[in-house]
């Protein structure tokens, strides 16, 4: 080094760091979060508990009261649950525990594109096979890639981000049977989808050892802003997790944060109907718009103009304030913008934007 700084990591070097444009509008439809807040109870009770946190002191570290609200919610056993400061971290515990130089983590394109992302910053290879063109997952690209690759960890995300749909139950039975290493289903869209990969391990854990569900707060629990996700496993997984996890990662504030949430399912799965019929009312109006779009599970929609480009249609929705995602570089999504559902009011900003652009 002479005078300067070291290079980071060679194979860092070529990374680029994942974000949604930052952009000042006024309509926010690009990174999936709740249009609805946490209920007022909710609120008032978490500051309540908050003004009783010993903040001299750390915080509980196995995040005991925590995991067993969590556990109980799922009709599991605490040391099948470990925590983390949001889903993309339980990953990052699963890749770092898991994962690293010489082992390999497979993935189908498209799909949630972090999953690439922290296998390479964990130094793991990824092998990636594509979905259908309808992006449903292909058995027999599946059984090739995992053949060739014999990877540590495949993952799954269901409902898929950015496509929408969940995956078929029996295609991820299937999966979790075919793969060598762990399945890793990714639920962050969880509570707006049919079925469930817990089910698989609600009706036989041992055949399912392997499976591990990842769940986050920051989509139907309306708490982004807590970053707190978790995953349900065998014990081995979460002690292998608690392995790489830092010391007192889960603040006193979001422990309490997350049990509390609990409490409040009803207004969960009401906060989640209450999007899935704005969801629906937008997929409507899509249907007499020159787009394609596919039918989604969680609570955003894919869709690709078909009579302009879709980075114009993107600069024409900011220009009206309306910020959506652009995935028309990402891999298998040439062309296509992903859409948040917002609250109606914000909704009918959009689809009196996108309609104005596409006219
Ligand atoms: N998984 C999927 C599929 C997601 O879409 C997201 C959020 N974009 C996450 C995980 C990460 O969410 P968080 O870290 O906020 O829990």
């Amino acid at each position: 080094m002479t005078g300067g700084l070291p290079p980071v990591r060679p194979d860092l070097a070529a990374l680029e760091g994942y974000h949604s444009a930052q952009v000042d509008v006024d309509v926010r439809l690009n990174t999936n979060e709740s249009p609805l807040p946490p209920p007022e109870a909710w609120r008032r009770e978490l500051a309540e508990a908050v003004t009783a946190i010993d903040f001299n002191r750390y915080p509980d570290r196995a995040a005991v009261e925590l995991r067993q609200a969590l556990a109980d919610s799922h009709g599991v056993t605490l040391d099948e649950i470990f925590c983390a400061n949001g889903s993309n971290e339980v990953l990052q515990c699963l890749l770092l525990a898991y994962g690293g130089p010489g082992r390999t983590a497979a993935l189908f394109e498209p799909t949630y594109t972090l999953h690439r992302h922290i296998a390479r910053i964990t130094g793991t290879s990824v092998a990636a096979g594509a979905r259908r063109d309808d992006f449903a997952l292909d058995l027999d690209v599946v059984a090739e890639v995992v053949a060739a690759s014999d990877p540590v960890l495949t993952f799954l995300c269901s409902p898929n981000n950015p496509s929408g749909r969940a995956d078929r139950p029996e295609d991820v039975a299937t999966i979790a049977r075919l793969v060598p290493g762990l399945l890793v289903v990714d639920e962050a869209y969880g509570q707006f989808a049919p079925s469930t990969a817990l089910a698989l391990r609600a009706g036989d854990p041992v055949a399912h050892r392997n499976v591990v569900v990842v769940r986050t707060f920051s989509k139907t629990w309306s708490m982004a802003g807590a970053r707190l996700g978790y995953l349900v496993a065998d014990p081995e997984v979460v002690a292998a997790c608690e392995l790489v996890a830092l010391p007192y990662h889960l603040d006193a504030a979001k422990q309490v944060a997350g049990r509390l949430a609990l409490r409040y399912v009803d207004e969960m799965e009401r906060r989640v109907a209450a999007v899935a019929e704005e969801r629906g009312r937008i997929a409507a109006a899509f249907a007499d718009l020159p787009l394609d779009t596919w039918p989604s599970d969680a609570n955003f929609l894919l869709f690709r103009p078909t009579t302009k480009p879709a980075g114009q249609v993107w600069s024409d929705l900011v220009a009206a304030s309306v910020l959506v995602r652009d995935c028309s570089s990402w891999p298998g999504l040439t062309g296509c913008l992903r859409v948040t559902v917002g609250l109606p009011e914000e909704n009918d900003r959009f689809l009196a934007a996108l309609t104005e652009s596409l006219r």
